[in-house]
């Protein structure tokens, strides 16, 4: 089976986010797309990035640096390591990823620190928080992240971004903006504590609820299956 081209999906995308902005009340360059391009083939990346895409979002370590080698010509291109990470994964991610959206707990934060190439800028952190306890094992608890945050800003490899979340699904748009309040009430607490630290980024909303992600003040939004359509493997 042929996929279809994603000239429509990705206009669509974007319109979204530029009405959602404007019902924020929000400059239009407040905020971004984030294509998750997890399972999809290097071929749909290519023509996303030819529609101006350049940030993408990867879940699978060794998935991701096969397309990444076939698409090394693509200029602009940032790669976004979104997925869970285990430290025996840290090298490559340290190496090939622009970004790193998922760190919950310093160990990891220490390997990409220390195995981050000096030849690169600082990895782009941010710190996955655990929003809606039920959704998911991993992410940072609240109570702990200033901790976490700390220890991350001591790591001159590392440059401190923002906050990411994935809430619980669910339905209606009240329901949706709880959880995302609480997360961008948490990274305003953080830019409190460390007026210093270059904490910009609220990596949250996607394809479902992109548009309360929004009206929370979110800066990165990750879509994939609004993008790039529906998903056969892994999840
Ligand atoms: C897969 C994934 C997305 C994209 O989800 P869609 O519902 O397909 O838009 C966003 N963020 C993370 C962390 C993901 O794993």
């Amino acid at each position: 089976m042929t996929e279809p081209a994603i000239s429509e999906s990705l206009a669509t995308a974007r319109r979204r986010l530029t009405d959602a902005l404007a019902e924020a009340g929000r400059p239009v360059a407040d905020a971004r797309l984030l294509a998750v391009s997890k399972t999809k083939p290097a071929a749909m990346i290519r023509e996303a990035w030819h529609l101006g895409q350049r940030d993408f979002g990867e879940n699978y370590v060794q998935e991701a640096l096969d397309k990444q080698a076939v698409l090394a010509d693509l200029e602009g291109i940032a790669w976004h390591f979104i997925g869970p990470l285990q430290s025996n994964k840290t090298r490559e991610v340290a190496e090939h990823f622009a970004w790193v959206h998922s760190v919950d707990r310093v160990k990891i934060a220490r390997r990409l620190n220390d195995q981050r190439p000096a030849a690169l800028e600082p990895l782009d952190i941010c710190l996955q928080v655990n929003i809606s306890a039920e959704a998911s094992k991993s992410g940072v608890s609240l109570a702990e992240l200033p901790t976490l945050a700390e220890a991350i800003l001591d790591m001159p490899r590392l440059r401190l971004r923002g906050l990411m979340a994935i809430p619980a699904p669910a339905q209606g748009r009240t329901a949706q903006r709880a959880p995302m309040a609480r997360l961008r009430e948490a990274l305003e607490e953080l830019r409190k504590r460390f007026p210093d630290a270059p904490l910009d980024t609220l990596s949250m909303g996607m394809s479902d609820d992109l548009e309360a992600a929004v009206l929370e003040g979110a800066t990165l939004v990750r879509l994939g299956t609004a993008i790039f359509g529906a998903r056969q493997r892994h999840d």
